[in-house]
């Protein structure tokens, strides 16, 4: 069986007045029938522009090389209708804020309801009970009484679970969810999260979920893809990532995760310095400028993928085989 999204080789620009720019330079990742799958790095590392141009929603940028499959299909193939088909019914999306993606001038019922009668033949009264079944399985309070509430009068929280209840109207085999609790407090974010695994069970989906956050991928995620400056530069089973990551930045992102029961710190503080902007990108290894391990060669050599036991790989000279540096000394100092 094919997996059910298949990333090949995905390269994404942008055209900007000063020139074009590539966001992701050669991306490659599949998600598997139910399986949750995390994208995690820094903003401008390309995970969401990634996550926009698998739903072929990219503003203002274009798939300048690679595929999108899904079940084995094109995705850039498929005309307006199919596409359309795809997204809502087989794929759903859950924004960060909520807001921008809710219409303020509606209320929650009648916009679940619309989400359900886009992609179904079902009568307003039947939408308007499986809305308010929605509402109850996300854990609104209220239910039946929350349809008639308008965005701005629920909480931050509230209004996310709106947002996942118009995802789940079509019961979509992918949810892909783009930093769906950076903008609640971490009780809420805990809540949020639980939720989706629940839902995700009991929906049988799968899952591509988008963050900054390694602690979000700790909790939800059997595999995890690492993005840096365009670029996937380790991926793998999130225990094995976790415990062992084999590429200097996934350290250096691991060692930035406040410990828990601390007070959340700026996330990702602790590595000096920024992702390079698209326009300037460094000759050799994208990270040489932040990395603790980088020697001369770094500056010149670009890493390539490098396919490691375990179903794993990372992007570093390190993994060349061959390579005479001493590997196995941990590339994280977390505990040690
Ligand atoms: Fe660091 Fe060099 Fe590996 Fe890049 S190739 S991650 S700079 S050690």
């Amino acid at each position: 069986n094919p997996p059910l999204l298949q990333v090949e080789d995905l390269h994404v620009t942008f055209d900007t007045p000063e020139g074009t720019v590539e966001a992701v330079s050669g991306v490659s990742f599949s998600v598997g029938a139910q399986e949750t799958v995390a994208v995690v790095g820094e903003s401008g590392s390309g995970k969401t522009v990634t996550a926009l141009a698998v739903l072929q929603l990219l503003d203002g940028g274009r798939i300048s090389g690679g595929r999108v499959l899904w079940d084995g299909e094109d995705l850039a193939a498929l005309d307006r209708r199919a596409l359309r088909r795809v997204r809502g019914n087989e794929i759903a999306m859950i924004f960060q804020d909520p807001m921008t993606s809710l219409d303020p001038l509606y209320s929650v019922g009648h916009q679940i309801v619309e989400a359900l009668r886009l992609h179904r033949r079902i009568s307003k009264r039947d939408a308007r009970e499986r809305a308010a079944e929605l509402l109850e399985q996300v854990g609104m309070p209220d239910p039946r009484r929350r349809l008639a509430a308008y965005p701005h009068q629920l909480s931050g929280g509230q209004r996310q679970r709106v947002m996942i209840a118009i995802a789940l109207a079509c019961s979509p085999r992918l949810l892909i969810a783009d930093e769906p609790t950076t903008a609640l407090d971490v009780t809420i974010e805990a809540q949020i999260l639980e939720l989706l695994g629940d839902l995700q069970h009991e929906y049988r989906s799968a899952m591509l979920l988008v963050t900054h956050d390694m602690g979000v991928v700790a909790e939800t995620a059997d595999r995890v893809v690492v993005f840096y400056a365009g670029q996937v530069v380790e991926q793998g089973a999130t225990a094995d990532v976790l415990s062992d990551p084999q590429h200097p930045y996934t350290a250096a992102l691991l060692d930035a995760m406040p410990t828990p029961g601390t007070d959340r710190a700026q996330p990702l503080a602790a590595i000096p310095g920024a992702v390079p902007p698209l326009r300037a990108m460094p000759a050799g290894c994208r990270f040489h400028t932040r990395c603790a391990r980088a020697w001369d060669e770094c500056g010149h050599t670009e890493p390539l993928l490098h396919e490691l036991p375990g179903d794993r790989a990372a992007r570093c000279l390190l993994h060349r085989p061959g390579q005479e540096r001493p590997l196995r000394d941990a590339l994280t100092t977390k505990g040690a």
